[in-house]
């Protein structure tokens, strides 16, 4: 391999937004490159997006890239980091290198998906220390909100770069072990050219309190209860699974798992050891026999996600969890943003029905698995990179962590976004922009955001669509009458006038205003009537319906 004189970065998703992080290394000698990915993740559509289930990076630049691309490290199993392997590893085919609980939970959400591929994934020890072709990977073990989460220390003969990944600083995180401080200080005794680091949490100062504080609320909170306690939190958070499980054994009730994403993570968390001394958990069909001071339900659906578990609990349509007066549920989780109606739904649902919820809002049930503002400035003082490049994070997270970096003593602060290419060695500096755009997983398929396909199906769902037929001779006489069907329009306007007549009226009109040849065009006929249908509908609605128009000639 010809030496490399360039070292370089370019994300290619979760810079500028929270989700879907991809991170590309380069190392280069003029034109040839050389490529590590860290991390494929996607990120979770909003109501903005109807039909579409996840968000993912558009990798094109990456596939023709391919033959440059060494390999995709995984930091940890989180959605956002691993979510997208499964939809275009296969348009990759490159190695894969993950921690044993990352890799075997892939495996378990491989299996449940009927066409998934088999990616044959190297495992790792955590600790460990690798090549991936020109790059030297070092994992260093830090806290965050699933076991086995990594930095990666990456070594180049032009410097070298912490990516910290998604972390915290935890000294009591009840799984794993905590961060690493001895590796990050003998990285800053060695030298670190750049700390490309997680922003989620830069606007709050202090540090996040431990996981093993919401264990302690947790146990309060069940010894007291006198009811059934349901309890719901990520299904990826095995730290907490446990910790529910200590407090349920120490007010002698057993726990039973519901809902599928939560009973795999406890299986793939009973066979990588994090739940040792924990008692098996009981099946959802154990529930209605147990009494109520002896059951703890831990659910899926902290989100408000409507096919989770905690959804149809909260309806009273679970086929075998009930709650009633009296009994308490827990929200051990923070509302993403963008689900705080699905939740609101959910937790009015269990009020009505006199259950007692509780919410971070009172109780320390939840703590966030990144780093508050006290947290980044002791990583700044351990590692003191001559660079540092906020990730993870909107544009607010982003500056934020910036004006933090520089005030920890960081010489150069490069804000960047999706897409740019930076350079961080020789000369640091945005060099250029690569191609990175977003995919849409759509049903089976994956669409480019950039095509018109979703952004008509918002307007379809805010002003519905006129669909009219008209059947016309050669010479342009019309041989029926129009037909003209109206989706998702107002049945009558304000003077109790039929929507559907005004557009009758309209097509006959414009027909019949149209000088003789130009009936005989079809098209000039199709747009004519277009334009006027939509105009008759916004007269009376103030708003425009899509309209489609068919001319038939026979
Ligand atoms: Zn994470
Ligand atoms: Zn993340």
């Amino acid at each position: 391999m010809p030496v490399a004189t360039e070292l370089l970065f370019a994300p290619l998703g979760g810079v500028g937004e929270i989700g879907m992080n991809l991170a590309l290394y380069g190392l280069g000698d003029g034109g040839n490159r050389t490529w590590m990915a860290v991390d494929l993740g996607v990120s979770f559509a909003g109501e903005d997006l109807p039909g579409v289930d996840l968000i993912l990076p558009d990798i094109g630049f990456l596939m023709e890239e391919r033959r440059n691309l060494v390999g995709l490290v995984l930091t940890h199993a989180h959605e956002d980091h691993f979510g997208a392997l499964i939809d275009l590893w296969p348009k990759l085919r490159c190695p894969v290198y993950a921690t044993p609980f990352t890799a075997a939970l892939f495996e378990a959400k491989r299996l449940g998906e009927p066409l998934a591929p088999d990616v044959p994934i190297k495992v790792l020890p955590l600790g460990s220390r690798f090549d991936v072709g020109p790059f030297n990977v070092e994992l260093v073990s830090v806290a965050h909100s699933i076991p086995e989460s990594n930095a990666l220390i990456i070594r180049t003969p032009l410097g070298n770069v912490l990516h910290t990944g998604d972390w915290k600083l935890d000294p009591t995180p009840i799984i794993g072990p905590p961060t690493d401080e001895r590796k990050l200080r003998a990285l800053g005794e060695e030298g670190c050219l750049a700390l490309i680091g997680d922003s989620t949490n830069a606007v709050r100062d202090g540090r996040s309190p431990s996981e093993a504080d919401v264990a302690v609320t947790l146990r309060e909170l069940i010894a007291g209860a006198k009811g059934r306690v349901a309890v719901t939190t990520f299904a990826s958070n095995v730290a907490r699974m446990r910790a529910v499980a200590e407090a349920a054994a120490a007010a002698g009730r057993e726990v039973v798992v519901v809902g599928r994403a939560m009973a795999r993570v406890e299986q793939v968390a009973r066979e990588t050891g994090y739940l040792e001394g924990i008692a098996d958990f009981r099946t959802v069909e154990a529930y209605g026999y147990l009494p109520h001071d002896k059951v703890v339900a831990l659910c899926t659906g902290s989100q408000g996600e409507p096919r989770a578990a905690l959804a149809r609990i909260a309806e009273d349509q679970h086929p075998e969890v009930t709650l009633s007066k009296g009994d308490m549920v827990i929200f051990s989780s923070r509302t993403i943003p963008g689900n705080e109606k699905a939740v609101g739904r959910i937790i009015n649902g269990l009020v009505r029905q006199g259950i007692e919820v509780i919410t971070d809002r009172t109780h320390l049930v939840h703590v966030s698995g990144h780093p508050r503002r006290a947290e980044m400035a002791e990583l700044y003082a351990w590692v003191r990179p001559r660079i540092a490049i906020p990730v993870h994070g909107e544009a607010l997270h982003l500056a934020e962590h910036g004006k933090l970096a520089r005030a920890a003593g960081v010489g150069e602060v490069l804000l960047c976004g999706d897409g740019d290419l930076l350079r961080l060695a020789p000369d640091p500096g945005l060099i250029d922009e690569v191609p990175a755009a977003r995919l849409y997983k759509d049903g089976a398929l994956l669409i480019s955001a950039e095509t018109r396909t979703v952004a008509d199906r918002r307007r379809l769902g805010f002003s519905g669509i006129v669909i009219v037929a008209l059947v016309l001779s050669e010479k342009g006489e019309m041989l029926a009458d129009p037909d003209v069907e109206l989706i998702g329009i107002p049945e009558e306007s304000a003077d109790k006038l039929s929507m559907h007549g005004i557009a009758y009226d309209a097509v006959i009109d414009t027909y019949e205003s149209l000088p003789k040849p130009r009936r005989r065009d079809p098209q000039a006929v199709e747009e004519a009537v277009k334009r006027a249908v939509r105009a008759a509908i916004a007269s009376h609605w103030q708003k425009k319906p899509i309209c489609l128009v068919q001319v038939i000639t026979v």
